[in-house]
């Protein structure tokens, strides 16, 4: 056996037990132990870290531990404050693409209303989760670590908040993805792209309120369901809005 001394920073403390959060600890390793092994021993997914550092310098998930090694564990998006200069970016890099564990059907739904590729289904297996992500490049999210720690999974958010909307903000601010956003662009039922259609193709399978109110109309081309800027436009314009607002001042702060 060997000792490490670890220090985790920010949310990361919240996968740690109560004593060992915010503060240097120090625990036996079995000889030759990898970080990677150790830091999910400790209850943290290795999808969650974005940098280690083993006595100041950096190194990846296969650095086996030796006698003595500080070890500094950084989460994502987090690590040596990114976080303002990914905000600063005009345009954010790239969108991504999820796939929602089957506990995450309201996020999903959340996610495809703003305009997210996101798969969900409520019989996904773990394995089927991880295979869906390994093939499409997709982002995994998930309230369930151990689903992280499988090895085949390179990307994924672990999904802190309870309640459908908070956890739809901590993703669209934790990726910087308000800017990216394409509201209504998603059936939110099929994931499937929505197409404008004429007001006169759909009149008669619209309530008499929206007739009198709305002139823009999709499709989804899979289930035929129609969409128009109504209260859930209006609510995801509003959350979208509120995040944008919230990247304003964090530039503000950060300068
Ligand atoms: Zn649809």
């Amino acid at each position: 056996m060997v000792t490490a001394t670890f220090r985790f920073y920010e949310e990361l403390n919240d996968f740690l037990s109560a004593e060992r959060r915010r503060q240097e600890f120090s625990v036996p390793c079995a000889e030759a132990a990898t970080t990677k092994h150790m830091i999910e021993a400790l209850g943290v997914p290795h999808t969650e870290v974005e940098l280690i550092l083993v006595n100041d310098e950096s190194v990846g998930f296969d650095h086996r531990l030796r006698e003595g090694d500080r070890v500094a564990v950084y989460p994502k998006f987090e690590a040596l404050d990114v976080t303002p200069l990914l905000r600063v970016r005009e345009q954010p890099l790239r969108t991504p693409r999820f796939v929602a564990d089957a506990h995450l059907g309201a996020l999903a739904r959340l996610l495809r209303i703003a305009g997210f590729d996101t798969l969900y289904d409520n019989r996904y297996q773990d394995r089927e989760i991880a295979d869906i992500a390994g093939r499409d490049d997709r982002i995994v999210l998930t309230r369930d670590r151990e689903l992280l720690k499988l090895r085949s999974i390179t990307h994924g958010c672990y999904v802190h908040a309870v309640k459908p909307t908070q956890q739809f903000m901590e993703i669209i601010d934790r990726l910087d993805l308000a800017r990216s956003a394409r509201p209504f662009s998603l059936c939110l039922v099929c994931n499937a792209p929505l197409r404008s259609i004429e007001k006169a193709a759909v009149l008669e399978r619209l309530p008499a309120s929206v007739r009198d109110q709305q002139e823009r109309f999709t499709r989804c081309d899979v289930c035929h369901r129609v969409f128009w800027e109504g209260s859930h436009w209006r609510r995801m314009q509003a959350l979208l809005t509120e995040s944008l607002h919230a990247d304003t001042s964090a530039q503000v702060v950060s300068q």
